[in-house]
């Protein structure tokens, strides 16, 4: 029965190798940190991690998974509204809208199910989705779910937005969904042009929030932190999965009639298992870790910053970034491979990307920084980059 249907997927899976696009898995054997074991025992730096707080291996964050294993036991073996709902998920709940300074949240497994959950029972074919071209893929699947008319326009491009608002004109119900990091390039959304834009074509507005939050405004309250639009946006979605502690789950925070809306009808929620009860009491741990002190931004924010200008002194060509993300532009798809590759010899973990996750000809190595970086770590980036660089005729 399956003879057919093997020799289909082998060939189709040397095509991809022969393109040259087969995805291999590296596998690290320490806990995730700046410096980990990788392969058979290799010690290296992580470059590329989304660990942007360094809190994937934060003792606090262990002791209150922990405590909670004691307390609340391992798992809740129920979707929420039937009896996967605890203290410590309605706890973490009320944290997320905290930090956020939203009306209400509801969580999910990951933001991948946040954002496919997030579409479908908000709008119908008479409403309008209005969707940046880089967005997310989660994003794209949780639109192609919904029966919305849709809208794309190029990445930040207010122009193409107001066109697209216009024509929107003729739906019911607008909204415009955005990432608020781009995770190839670093940029942040343009939130304040956006919101002026929805404000004059009345229309919402939904942030994805995934590689913001934690990092993004200067106490890492994310976008509507740095735009001033606290309490302003009616939909952001973000993960627990990377600057916050990096383990998994998902939420929506927003306004409260758009959140019990999704307790009702969201299929991600009424179908699908609660977050274990150890993942929600380190994450209350992590927001209350937030509201105590503003250290790991601003180790973030600096070691950005000393990062890419030491970077840019050394010759390379760096993509304008407003995140703790910096794309290293080679521009051709086998060097940023073997650069990668090299750079692993030299102990520095990152990982080079090309067409079709960027465009064609945009070939780059993405660095991402993290709170959890010492200075002599960045130093030893640096010095490795330049290395590299020489050696394969990137740097003069
Ligand atoms: C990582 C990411 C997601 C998915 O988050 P998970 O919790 O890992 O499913 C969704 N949206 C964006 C923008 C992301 O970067």
């Amino acid at each position: 029965m399956y003879t057919d249907f093997q020799k289909y997927l082998e060939s189709e899976l040397q095509s991809i190798k022969d393109a040259g696009l087969y995805k291999e898995e590296r596998v690290i054997t320490s806990p995730q940190k700046a410096d980990i074991t990788v392969g058979k025992g290799d010690q290296v730096l992580n470059f590329c991690a989304n660990n942007y707080l360094g809190l994937a291996n934060s003792p606090e964050l262990i002791k209150a998974a922990k405590e909670a294993l004691d307390t609340h036991g391992y798992g809740m073996a129920s979707v929420r509204f039937i009896c996967g709902t605890g203290d410590l998920q309605k706890k973490l709940e009320a944290k997320i809208s905290e930090f956020f300074g939203t009306e209400d949240t509801i969580l999910y497994t990951s933001c991948f199910d946040a954002n496919g959950g997030v579409f479908e029972p908000l709008l119908n074919e008479q409403d309008a989705i209005i969707s940046d071209s880089l967005n997310h893929a989660s994003i794209i699947d949780g639109v192609r779910l919904c029966k919305a008319q849709r809208y794309r326009y190029a990445n930040a491009n207010m122009e193409e937005l107001e066109n697209c608002l216009k024509t929107a004109q003729a739906q019911r119900h607008r909204l415009i969904v955005t990432d608020g990091v781009f995770s190839m390039d670093g940029n942040v959304c343009p939130l304040d042009k956006i919101y002026a834009l929805a404000t004059k074509y009345n229309a919402m507005v939904m942030v994805d929030e995934s590689h913001s939050a934690g990092v993004v405004g200067r106490t890492g309250r994310g976008t509507t932190e740095q735009f001033n639009l606290r309490g302003k946006i009616e939909i952001l979605t973000g993960t627990l999965g990377k600057a916050f502690g990096g383990a998994v789950g998902g939420f929506t925070t927003g306004k409260k009639e758009i959140i019990a809306m999704l307790r009702q009808r969201s299929r991600p929620y009424l179908f699908s298992n609660s977050i274990p009860p150890m993942v929600a009491a380190a994450g209350i741990r992590m927001f209350e870790m937030m509201s105590e002190t503003n250290k790991l931004q601003d180790k973030l924010h600096s070691n950005t910053e000393y990062f890419v200008a030491k970077m840019k002194a050394a010759g390379f060509d760096i993509k304008p970034t407003q995140s703790a993300i910096c794309a290293v532009m080679l521009y051709d798809a086998p060097l940023s491979q073997k650069f990668a590759a090299r750079l692993q010899d030299e102990g520095i973990y990152v990982t080079g990307f090309y067409y079709p996750v960027v465009p064609k000809g945009q070939a780059r190595i993405r660095v991402q920084v993290s709170a959890g970086h010492e200075v002599e770590h960045l130093d030893k980036c640096v010095a490795a980059f330049t290395k590299i660089g020489k050696e394969l005729g990137v740097l003069k």
